[in-house]
């Protein structure tokens, strides 16, 4: 009798762990990744929103990440502050603990949509551990060329209250530095002048590009003209996902 129920009990666990097994399978095949590639200022965060939005699945923005904790003054922002202020990368061991952590959380179950990570090789190798082979990886490169960047990136300016973006150059607010949607104050990043702007972009040539490359070489990339206007950018982005 005891053999018996010792026999049972070894039959019922191990199709219950089969069953798991199939299940956990099951769920990371359909996690679905998206890695949102560009220099700065080719509209990643912009594009980001709305992406998520309509995946419905998180939006994750390392830089975002990095300038809460600035403005909160946590151990963590004063860490990086340095390297966000001079245009550098953060260091790779910083930024991938942060990451790992963030798509850790129960919202990132069913996948996630990152902006601004990887931005190294070494980053886009930890991301690549994290997530194993069963996922559903799509990686997009926004395409502009560096004089446009320039520009985007010295006249941008977001709401302090609803976040917002206008471009002193390309899509003015109607009152000089207020917002049009909730009339907050509209602030200037600190890393987007132009003494920065030209070391951010010797960094993602030099430091980011080859990221490109390094999922180029496992036919997941596509490229899109992040040249047109946002909406263009938009419905092209979503065709990818038809
Ligand atoms: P972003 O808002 O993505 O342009 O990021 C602003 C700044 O945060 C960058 O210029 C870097 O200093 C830092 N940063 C954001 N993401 C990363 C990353 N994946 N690796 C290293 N540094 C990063």
């Amino acid at each position: 009798m005891k053999v018996l129920l010792i026999g049972l009990c070894a039959f019922i666990t191990a199709v219950g762990t089969v069953a798991y097994a199939a299940i956990d399978q099951e769920s990371s095949v359909n996690k679905k990744v998206v890695i949102l590639m560009g220099p700065p200022g080719s509209g990643k965060g912009t594009q980001a929103k709305k992406i998520s939005e309509k995946l419905g699945i998180p939006h994750i923005s390392t830089g975002d990440l990095f300038r809460e904790n600035l403005s909160k003054g946590t151990p963590l922002g004063l860490k990086v502050k340095e390297y966000i202020e001079s245009g550098n990368l953060v260091p790779d061991e910083i930024v991938v603990d942060m990451l790992i952590d963030r798509v850790s959380s129960d919202d990132c179950r069913d996948g996630y949509l990152l902006d601004g990570f990887p931005r190294s090789i070494p980053q886009a190798e930890a991301l690549g551990k994290e997530l194993g082979d069963n996922i559903d990886l799509v990686v997009i490169n926004l395409e502009v060329p560096d004089d446009i960047v320039v520009k985007r990136i010295e006249g941008r300016m977001s709401c302090k209250d609803c976040g917002a973006i206008f471009n002193k150059y390309f899509t003015p607010p109607q009152k000089e530095n207020i917002c049009d949607n909730c009339s907050g104050e509209l602030n200037q990043r600190s890393d987007d002048n132009a003494k920065v702007v030209g070391e951010r972009l010797k960094v993602y040539h030099n430091q980011t590009a080859p990221v490109e490359k390094f999922y180029s070489a496992k036919g997941v990339v596509k490229t899109v003209d992040g040249q047109q206007s946002p909406g263009a950018v938009f419905n092209d982005l979503m065709k990818l996902f038809n």
